[in-house]
């Protein structure tokens, strides 16, 4: 029985004082690293909704508390400021491992993805928790293959400006397998491609976010280079199903995590003109070093191993963030964290 026994820290599983989630389910205590970002935040609104105990650690890089003010209060909630390139001890079933600096701007020169992955499976081996890495579309680099595949090894720079980011990434995977088979931890892999909604960071250079600021504030979109590189941009409750799915489903992965739904540059800036505003104007700017030319993720393996597909298209899911942006820039809330 794992809801009785002594708690320690060297106890697996053994939590007394656990609360019932519902009929025949026993609620799990959950961490979700880098729970006050953008992701994060609406995984641990799911997670609480269906009645876990969620512990968010963030160092409120990136993240904000505001994200999560409405769990403030909850028995079932904790917030944690830590870094988790420093070690933690904590006894839980599962870790959601999403604490990164995922933009540009942030990921430079910052060691969170090995040594805070490092911390995390130190943690989950330890007390034989499940392990969820959220890795990225960007382990694939500038693809030669297009769509990209799970068995994809990628096309990655080792030493330009957003290496730190990839091959942190890829790091991580390679930890998160090596702790795998060397000590028998249950690893889940997600490859996250583009995701937007609502929390997504204002000013964090990403290209959604920049875009429905810009118009909102009656700034040009700033298109970088000719605007023809594509992505797939896929809306936060898709990925968050997606990420319970892994989680709870029987497969280690890596899974590619994302909408297939492929646009230019150019057509995003038309999208984000028809939803909000038909006047809004493009601007073209220089575009950054190494910017993969192409990404769409072939979701094939995701679709039949774990049952999932995202269901919220571009056109839908656009005028849903459009709320939240305008009102944090009405406030003038610009979500810098800290
Ligand atoms: P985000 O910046 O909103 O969230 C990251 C969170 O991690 C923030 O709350 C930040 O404060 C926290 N954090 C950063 N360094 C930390 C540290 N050392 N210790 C503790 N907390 C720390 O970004 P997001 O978009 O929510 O991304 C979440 C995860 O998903 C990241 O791992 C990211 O790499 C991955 N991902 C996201 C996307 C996307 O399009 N949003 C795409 C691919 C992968
Ligand atoms: N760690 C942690 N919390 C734990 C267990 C480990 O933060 O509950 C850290 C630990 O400090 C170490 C890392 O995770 O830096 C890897 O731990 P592991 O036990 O695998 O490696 P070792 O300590 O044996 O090098
Ligand atoms: N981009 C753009 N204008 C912006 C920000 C980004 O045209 O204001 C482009 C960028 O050059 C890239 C694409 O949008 O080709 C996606 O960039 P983002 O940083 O959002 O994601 P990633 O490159 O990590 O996929």
């Amino acid at each position: 029985d794992s809801s009785s026994g002594s708690s320690g820290f060297f106890s697996k599983r053994t939590f007394p004082g656990r609360v019932p989630a519902g009929i025949g389910r026993k609620s799990l205590r959950i961490v979700v690293t880098g729970g006050a970002g953008f992701v994060g935040s609406h995984l641990v609104d799911k997670l609480i909704s269906r009645g876990d105990e969620v512990i968010v650690i963030d160092n409120f890089f990136t993240g904000r508390k505001e994200n999560l003010v409405h769990l403030f209060g909850n028995p079932r909630f904790e917030l944690i400021r830590h870094d988790v390139v420093e070690p933690i001890l904590l006894e839980v079933d599962q870790i959601y491992h999403l604490a990164c600096p995922a933009s540009p701007v942030h990921y430079k020169y910052n060691p969170t993805n090995v040594m805070g992955t490092l911390n995390m499976l130190g943690l989950a081996k330890r007390v034989g928790a499940r392990f969820l890495l959220t890795s990225t579309s960007e382990v694939y680099g500038d693809p030669l293959e297009h769509p990209q595949k799970e068995t994809y090894w990628g096309n990655v720079n080792p030493i330009g400006e957003r290496s730190c980011y990839d091959e942190g990434k890829r790091t991580a995977e390679t930890l998160t397998m090596d702790y795998h088979r060397g000590a028998d931890v249950e690893v889940r892999i997600a490859r996250i491609f583009n995701t937007y909604g609502p929390r997504m960071c204002l000013d964090d250079g990403r290209v959604v976010g920049n875009f429905v600021a810009q118009v909102i504030r009656k700034q040009p979109m700033t298109v970088y280079g000719d605007g023809k590189q594509t992505r797939s941009f896929q809306y936060v409750s898709d990925l968050v199903d997606g990420l319970v799915a892994l989680m709870e489903g029987e497969h280690v992965g890596p899974f590619n995590l994302g909408n297939p739904g492929e646009f230019t540059m150019l057509e995003l800036a038309e999208v984000v003109k028809e939803t909000i505003d038909s006047s809004a104007t493009i601007e073209f700017k220089p575009n950054t070093a190494d910017d993969p030319h192409k990404r769409k993720p072939d979701i094939s393996k995701a679709k039949e191993l774990l049952n999932w597909e995202p269901r919220i298209s571009l056109r839908e899911g656009l005028p849903l963030m459009v709320n939240d942006f305008r009102n944090r820039i009405l406030n003038g809330d610009e979500g810098k964290g800290l």
